[in-house]
């Protein structure tokens, strides 16, 4: 049965809601479209939400937030993995509009660009944790990372990875997925779409052996028995049994592959993969 795309915010896992909006990028004359996703993470006495999405969709997160249920605890913490734009640039925004909010992560700068709120600002390293009533947000090992100074975090009621840009992909907007997990989209090539971008956000996978980078992975996922990963810009994995490893796939194929340019056709004439795949229906 196919289902048809969903309207965010979503419940993904028990008080782990799902924000943001979806970004547009052509490539291979075709039009992908990514999540910059905000996450909010409920506890029993404080809720923390998890990047900031995109400047461009403050407005709609934050309307967003508005309609969720109203009994939610007050947000105390904002956790964001890295110092990019999609990830962090709506940070003074949203510890504008939640006074009590704390900044917690890697806090390379941000007391420069943000003076008036440097007295919020907690460093955060692997292993330190964050309380928040029956639940906490631990910062984990970034295995997949962008800057060297990314964190990734990990909620231990739910045990959901937030790994930002480790499980980045694009989706199909024609295909409906937008708003979708990643097994209930199952016409998206994750291959061909983690390759794509690989190209533009995680240049890097291109000029290092990935098997090392695959490998250290599931040591993180069996670390921690991680049963939902909530990427910053690909789709919600509900069941890594499933998905897990056609994203192993797409790093490795990423990384296998030359760089497409903006409309080469380097990735649609690589070797078909999409043979070797798990249909969700099968
Ligand atoms: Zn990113
Ligand atoms: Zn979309």
């Amino acid at each position: 049965m196919t289902i048809g795309p969903k309207q965010l915010p979503r419940e993904i896992a028990s008080g782990i809601y799902w924000l943001g909006d979806c970004l547009e990028q052509r490539a291979n004359g075709k039009i992908y479209h990514t999540y910059n996703a905000a996450f909010l993470m409920v506890g029993e006495h404080s809720s923390m939400i998890i990047e900031t999405g995109h400047p461009k969709d403050f407005p709609l997160i934050a309307k967003q937030l508005d309609t969720l249920p109203s009994n939610i605890p007050p947000v105390k913490y904002l956790f964001v993995t890295h110092q990019e734009t999609p990830h962090a640039g709506g940070l003074g925004r949203i510890l504008h509009r939640y006074p009590e909010a704390i900044l917690c992560g890697d806090m390379c700068d941000y007391h420069l660009a943000f003076p008036q709120y440097a007295h919020r600002m907690k460093s955060m390293r692997e292993g330190d944790e964050i309380d928040l009533g029956g639940r906490k947000f631990v910062v984990v090992e970034p295995v997949i990372r962008d800057l060297r100074t990314t964190w990734w975090g990990f909620d231990t009621q739910e045990r959901v990875l937030f790994p930002g840009d480790g499980f980045a992909y694009s989706h199909y907007h024609e295909d409906g997925h937008c708003g979708l997990f990643a097994e209930e989209a199952i016409s998206l090539d994750i291959p061909e779409v983690s390759a794509v971008f690989a190209d533009r956000a995680l240049f890097w996978t291109k000029f290092t052996d990935m098997r090392f980078y695959v490998d250290r992975l599931q040591y993180l996922m069996d670390k921690y028995d991680v049963k939902c990963i909530a990427p910053t810009h690909g789709l919600p994995i509900r069941d890594p049994g499933i998905t897990l490893p056609r994203i192993k796939e797409g790093l490795l194929f990423g990384g296998s592959i030359p760089e497409s340019g903006t409309e080469s056709d380097a990735i649609k004439a690589a070797p078909t993969h999409k043979k070797t795949y798990i249909n969700v229906d099968d």
